[in-house]
């Protein structure tokens, strides 16, 4: 697994979601994008062919980072924290300061709703995980839409020339690997 590393630091200086959660967790030295399921969602995809950059901005004007960017395909995978991004299954409420958490976690899902937002509206497909989500079943979904970009695209390429459609299947590993690269 250590092929997947294109460790992507672009966005430190946001200040956003990336430096809210789980801060604590992160001063004992890992990224909150580090995070055991995040790993385990970019394994599981990386292990389908599929090439992404970690940790990027889909688009650069917006200064929030996707876990996931594959760009070719325009694809966006976030993989949101149970806690800070307010799953209903795991999130439970603090018993100190519960205020002040409940609303930064409401800021947090706000500000989540709003980049799936900008983001559809600027042609690319958002994909949202919750964390406990079983990472071979995110990295199915994760394919799944990335057939259907390649369809859509061949689509579009069929119109335009008369060439006959090359394979979708399985992808081709040379060309999602010049996708990785930015
Ligand atoms: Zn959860």
């Amino acid at each position: 697994m250590s092929t997947i590393v294109l460790h992507v630091n672009e966005d430190s200086g946001s200040g956003s979601w990336a430096s809210s959660p789980g801060n604590r967790k992160s001063m004992q030295g890992n990224r909150s994008r580090d995070t055991k399921p995040e790993l385990a969602v970019r394994s599981a995809v990386h292990r389908r062919g599929i090439r992404f950059r970690v940790s990027a901005r889909p688009q650069p004007e917006l200064p929030r980072t996707a876990d996931l960017v594959l760009r070719k395909s325009r694809i966006a995978v976030f993989v949101d924290g149970c806690y800070w991004h307010g799953c209903p299954e795991h999130h439970t409420q603090p018993v100190t300061n519960s205020e002040y958490w409940a609303d930064k976690i409401a800021r947090n899902i706000q500000r989540d709703a709003e980049t799936t937002d900008y983001l559809r509206k600027t042609g690319w497909t958002v994909l949202r995980f919750w964390e406990h989500e079983d990472p071979e079943s995110v990295a199915d979904r994760v394919q799944e839409s990335v057939l259907a970009a390649v369809s859509r695209t061949e689509r579009v390429e069929a119109t335009a020339s008369t060439s006959p459609p090359h394979a979708v299947q399985g992808g081709d590993p040379s060309s999602q690997r010049r996708v990785a690269k930015p």
